[in-house]
């Protein structure tokens, strides 16, 4: 199928505007005009409905599949949230309505939601305030990092460097960056957890916190984590928690009760929201009493009528990190799935996660390499080093697995394993969909002994085969999905 702007047929419509017949205020100066017209491809409706159906078809996505893509948490979304997400009264609201003539919002209803989303995000989490602004996770780390550094410049405190463990998620590293940090990298043990006695070595008066995803990104929970905290604390460090994959211990674990001090959570990997390629998403950031002061404006409070309203006296607040309140319609959804679980169904979503990512490791590890052989959390992590010494590597399994219906693992990462193969199932998936993965796993290994050449030209049902990954690098032409068919 080409691209829509080559099937464009020139004098096509939609439909066409009648002129318009009354007079055109406030007309725009000429020299803002353009001078011919914008180049938009001309369709009917009926060729644009077409052509985008056709093309949403060709996504992969887990309303069709299975997805067990690590770190990412694929589960599928209730399309209950969507119809509330929906709802005119909230999808319709404009984020600029005036107030009453008695200086009352006339949002009281999404003011209502957000107000006690974040009495929720407290709850859960065991912080004591949250901001839901930021508009993904990474955006979420940015501003507990600002927040951190706001909190050592008012104390005076001079500070050069924030710890990340080396099976950090990428984001983690990149915020410290951007927020004018440097970073201090902790090797990983053999057992797959952060090596303290280096710790304890790099921890000096110049550190200003740690980046700790908890479990980590080989789905194993630092047991070691009051430990940790009490050493970075020893120093003023402060403790950010990366609560990017929540369903690993909500309603079992508070980050707030092991001595983090500021968190966010992904509402669109934890508490619905299809995501991927890159968006949407809304990354409520949580602090402690210590942070509280520097969160950003504005609030949203309750006020003695019962009433809720923006406020924006925080002097110490870092400032706007996002127009208006963040994506509301993402915090809306998140909103309607905890209430729709509850407390006992978080808990039975926790429990779901980590029961699915144990039954694939001990199913796996028959045939894969098991990275660190112990209870893992919401995902569990494989080497494909035996498939490899065969000449068929991570990437070419990811690419049969493709074959077979399934979207493949996240695969190299972390970068603490060779040939990583990082499973998470989720909690929402059902045996026989995990043991119909497993066979194909296990079909895979089987091919890699008796005919590994095969996997080299994979996958075949796709709409693009295997890309020259080197030339596509070099020579990108995107129009190359022009030429699909
Ligand atoms: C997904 C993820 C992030 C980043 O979240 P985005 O919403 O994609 O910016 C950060 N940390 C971990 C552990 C993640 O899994």
């Amino acid at each position: 199928m080409g691209l829509i702007f080559e099937k464009s047929v020139s004098g096509r419509r939609g439909y066409l505007n009648p002129k318009s017949d009354v007079g055109v205020k406030g007309e725009i100066a000429s020299k803002y005009k353009r001078g011919k017209d914008c180049p938009f491809p001309e369709q009917t409706e009926l060729d644009v409905v077409r052509h985008y159906t056709a093309l949403s078809q060709k996504n992969f996505s887990v309303d069709t599949n299975f997805y067990p893509l690590g770190s990412c948490t694929m589960k599928y979304n209730p399309k209950f949230t969507e119809s509330v997400a929906q709802i005119p009264g909230f999808a319709q609201l404009h984020p600029l309505l005036p107030q009453l003539k008695n200086g009352e919002e006339l949002t009281q209803g999404a003011l209502h939601v957000l107000y006690e989303m974040e009495q929720f995000c407290c709850a859960i989490t065991g912080l004591d305030a949250f901001t839901m602004q930021p508009l993904a996770g990474a955006h979420g780390e940015l501003t507990g990092v600002m927040m951190m550094a706001a909190y050592h410049k008012a104390k005076g405190n001079k500070k050069k460097y924030i710890i990340v463990p080396d099976a950090a998620h990428g984001t983690n590293p990149a915020t410290a960056i951007i927020a004018g940090y440097e970073i201090i990298s902790i090797p990983t043990t053999k057992d797959g957890v952060m090596d303290l006695k280096i710790l304890k070595e790099k921890i000096t008066d110049e550190v200003a916190g740690m980046m700790l995803t908890c479990p980590d990104t080989h789905g194993i929970f630092n047991s070691d984590v009051d430990k940790i905290s009490e050493m970075i604390h020893a120093v003023d460090g402060l403790m950010y928690y990366d609560g990017a994959n929540l369903n690993a211990i909500l309603g079992r674990c508070r980050p707030g009760d092991i001595g983090f001090d500021v968190m966010h959570i992904n509402t669109h990997k934890t508490f619905t929201t299809p995501h991927g390629g890159g968006g949407p998403g809304a990354g409520p950031v949580g602090v402690n009493k210590k942070l509280m002061p520097y969160l950003p404006i504005s609030r949203v409070i309750k006020k003695a009528n019962g009433t809720f309203a923006l406020n924006y006296d925080y002097p110490n607040s870092i400032g706007y990190i996002a127009s208006f309140y963040g994506n509301f319609a993402l915090l809306l959804r998140a909103y309607a799935y905890l209430l729709l679980l509850g407390k006992e169904g978080l808990i039975e979503t926790t429990n779901h996660a980590v029961l699915n990512a144990n039954y694939v490791r001990q199913r796996l590890k028959e045939r894969y390499t098991i990275a660190y052989d112990r209870i893992c959390m919401h995902e569990a992590v494989f080497s494909a080093n035996k498939q490899a010494e065969r000449g068929v590597h991570a990437l070419d399994i990811a690419k049969y697995l493709i074959d077979q219906g399934m979207h493949p693992p996240t695969v190299y990462f972390p970068l603490t394993v060779k040939e990583s193969i990082m499973v998470e199932p989720t909690e929402t998936e059902a045996k026989a969909t995990i043991d119909d993965f497993i066979k194909a796993m296990f079909a895979a290994d089987d091919l890699s002994q008796t005919n590994p050449e095969i996997f080299h030209d994979l996958p075949k049902t796709t709409p693009i085969t295997r890309p020259d990954e080197v030339r596509a690098a070099r020579d990108l032409n995107t129009n190359f999905f022009g030429k699909l068919s």
